[in-house]
């Protein structure tokens, strides 16, 4: 046994299990087919896994949302407004997922929340005086069987007590400290009925010991799993850690009566040290997370191997370094692109046979694979660009500096827009229909013309132009109509980005992105959103938004290269949106969006790190977006999940003029520390969620402007909802814009 995986993918390589979910939320398919599809998802997974050879294959790493969301389920940390309702079990998962609407009553869904530094999204679950943990390990006990049917053991996987307890909201009295022990309880009886079962492994996930420790946080891992492992019965303990390296706690960790410590070599910076330093335990198995579970490139088999050498040899299993749900499936489905480009690439399928290659190499010095694999490093792979490479070494400071500063240009653009109070907009997109989606697929495959085409997206855009100007909207957007997804529709027309056909990866629930892929260096070679926006500035005499996305966010929700740092591919994609930023404005687009929507993402998960190896260049590379423009010219920015209270003055340095964000489903904690910092960019925190089908009332959405009032100064407050709406159906999204624009007038009147 060398081998282990932490998770797979289970949206379906061809997303199957999101199209199914999708059509039973729409009650196109009953719950025992969507079920059907389920389980076929599972057993494709484990089947494939099973025949790469991993000896450790995962299970209950499958999930109909989220596995954050199945664990609290499964030790009912599910609050009462869910639990209530008169639906299926199934059902009041998904309530508690993204919100419900029905006779059997009205709720809002939990909050959700970036996973560590990824591109998922996890249900926070809430923990309220009500809650009393009672176990209920039925789908991990039947998927565990299901899998064992099919001939294969695996590992049963469980967010693990720790990451659990700070990952919860306490909505109640209740805090860490007081049920604690309770956690303990509970997860004890986890260990009794896998004993029961006969399960031999189970995977605990504490990715939360990769962030910096205090010693109140190492404190709690102890009492929680010194009292645990003393119960663990028959079952053997695997505490698998991710996305970072575990260098305040591994002294205590691996002191701990466990039976494996998986350990992330990849961007865990320390890992090796740590153990050179301290040595690794003779009681314990090493999972070696050495196989990156976020990238899509071909694992170098000589570093590698390098890291392995060091490590004690029978002690060590083999593994990724986080679950592989943050890659596409396989690479055998890119059919389109060319030989020398895929034989570079390595998704999840592909991953699986290099842990098999490095094992083999590692173990019985069969170094076939190995030769092969340091030819592919050794190959040059692009023809560079050495204008865009002149252009990034030859910036200076005052390339990232817009004059005159905030305040006198707010002053100016008071006057050159004359917008009343409170004025009002939306993030950009509006629903893709049916009828939007299938013009872009006709036109992809050939059967309809360019001008048809964009005939039909302008026809689109007309309507909306005047639907906004009907419901008395301030600023206006033109609705995204051309675009699939805010990243890949940039990445096409820039130079340097190749794209995948099936490399889907699940962001949240259903909802699914496929990464572009930075291949070469970064140069706008056409204009990328001029024509859209002069046509829909041309039907209105209100302003439009110019919609663009930002330098950080393209890159964040690309596949990075590797070969040079992110710091210097975002400034390559930065000068690019920079020409189009300067093309908007000679075009007589007044105010350009920038969204950057992943500002966030890849901030590192130790705040130690936030200066040095993000913020330092990522706010910098906005700036020099915008930087040149005129005074006159109103730059907006846009992000989502904002739980930026702790980078409030890089946010604000970022230098825009007004800033929309996520609100509504965080709790508006966030305005306290925009108030606290004396925030001066002008704010639109979202007035209701849009990720969520439910439509906000008028008395809902007043009361939150209200709200907003007590924190945010009239004169900066924008009311706009949370994102962009292209999710959404065109009758809630009318329905909830028109209380968005009743309730600010409403409270207008009253000023
Ligand atoms: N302008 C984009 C839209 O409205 C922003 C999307 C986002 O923030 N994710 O779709
Ligand atoms: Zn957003």
């Amino acid at each position: 046994m060398t081998t282990s995986l932490i998770g797979y993918p289970r949206i379906g390589a061809k997303r199957e299990l999101k199209f199914a979910i999708e059509k039973f939320f729409k009650k196109e398919l009953s719950e025992s087919e969507l079920e059907t599809v389920a389980k076929t998802q599972r057993q494709l997974n484990w089947q494939t896994q099973f025949a790469a050879g991993i000896d450790f294959i995962p299970s209950n790493d499958f999930s109909f949302y989220d596995t954050t969301l199945d664990t609290a389920f499964a030790l009912n940390i599910v609050p009462e407004r869910y639990q209530a309702l008169a639906i299926s079990p199934l059902e009041k998962y998904f309530a508690a997922a993204r919100g419900h609407q029905s006779e059997a009553g009205d709720v809002k869904a939990l909050a959700m929340k970036k996973w560590f530094n990824t591109n998922y999204h996890y249900m926070v679950p809430e923990f309220d005086d009500g809650t009393v943990l009672k176990l209920d390990l039925s789908k991990l006990l039947s998927e565990y069987q299901e899998a064992l049917a099919l001939g294969i053991t695996t590992k049963p996987v469980l967010i693990g007590p720790y990451t659990l307890l700070k990952l919860i909201k306490f909505t109640g009295q209740s805090t860490i400290a007081t049920v604690q022990d309770d956690f303990v309880s509970i997860y004890a009886e986890v260990f009794e009925k896998l004993a029961a079962e006969k399960i031999d492994w189970l995977q605990l996930d504490e990715p939360a010991l990769v962030f910096d420790l205090s010693a109140e946080d190492i404190g709690l891992v102890k009492a929680i799993y010194t009292p645990l492992l003393a119960q663990k019965k028959s079952v053997k303990v695997l505490l698998q850690t991710y996305f970072g390296d575990v260098r305040d706690i591994y002294t205590d960790l691996v002191r701990l009566d466990v039976d494996g410590i998986g350990l992330d070599f990849v961007e865990g910076r320390k890992t090796a040290e740590l153990i050179e330093t301290h040595g690794f335990p003779t009681d314990k198995k090493l999972f070696a997370g050495v196989v990156n579970g976020k990238n899509i490139w071909r694992n170098n088999y000589q570093k590698t191997l390098a890291i392995l050498a060091k490590l004690p040899k029978d002690k060590l299993i083999i593994s990724s370094s986080c679950s592989l749900q943050h890659v596409p499936y396989t690479v055998s489905a890119e059919t389109d692109l060319d030989e020398k480009i895929l034989r570079h690439f390595a998704f999840a399928q592909e991953k699986l046979q290099e842990i098999k290659d490095i094992n083999v190499i590692f173990y019985q010095l069969e170094t076939g694979s190995l030769a092969e694999n340091k030819a592919l490093f050794d190959e040059k792979r692009f023809e560079a660009d050495l204008t865009v490479q002149e252009k990034v070494s030859g910036l200076s400071s005052s390339d990232y500096s817009r004059t005159p500063d905030f305040s006198a240009r707010e002053a100016i653009q008071k006057e050159v827009f004359k917008l009343p109070t409170l004025p009002t907009t939306t993030i950009g997109s509006f629903p893709q229909t049916a009828d939007v989606r299938k013009n872009r697929l006709n036109f992809k495959r050939g059967d309809i013309t360019k001008a048809a085409y964009d005939d039909f997206n302008k026809t689109k855009t007309k309507e909306w132009i005047d639907w906004q100007e009907a419901i008395g909207f301030d600023v206006l957007v033109h609705g995204e109509f051309e675009r699939n997804d805010m990243v890949e529709y940039f990445g096409e027309k820039l130079a340097g980005y190749i794209f995948t056909k099936y490399a889907w990866v699940q962001s949240y629930g259903t909802r699914c992105v496929k990464p572009p892929i930075v291949w070469g260096d970064i140069a706008r070679v056409q204009q990328l959103s001029v024509a859209d926006s002069v046509y829909a500035q041309s039907l209105t005499d209100k302003p439009v938004k110019g919609m663009l996305t930002g330098p950080v966010t393209i890159l964040n929700w690309s596949f990075p290269r590797e070969d040079i740092s992110l710091s210097e591919s975002t400034l390559q994609i930065a000068l690019a949106i920079q020409e189009e930023v300067l093309d908007l404005e000679k075009n007589g687009i007044k105010i350009i969006q920038i969204d950057e929507a992943a500002l966030r993402e890849k901030l590192p998960l130790r705040q130690t790190d936030w200066d040095s190896q993000y913020l330092d260049w990522a706010i910098p590379a906005f700036r020099l977006v915008h930087a040149k423009v005129a005074p006159t010219t109103q730059i907006h920015t846009h992000m989502c999940y904002s739980e930026f209270t702790d980078i409030i003055p890089a946010i604000d340095a970022m230098d825009a003029d007004v800033i929309s964000f996520e609100a509504s489903r965080s709790d508006l904690s966030i305005l306290d520390a925009l108030q606290e910092n004396g925030f001066r960019t002008q704010t639109g925190p979202g007035v209701y969620d849009i990720h969520s089908p439910r439509i906000p009332s008028l008395d809902e959405i007043e009361n939150v402007i209200h709200k907003l009032l007590t924190k945010v100064p009239l004169e900066k407050l924008w009311i706009n909802p949370d994102c962009g709406l292209k999710t959404r159906g065109v009758t809630e999204v009318k329905a909830s814009l028109e209380n968005l624009v009743k309730a600010t007038q409403a409270i207008r009147a009253t000023l």
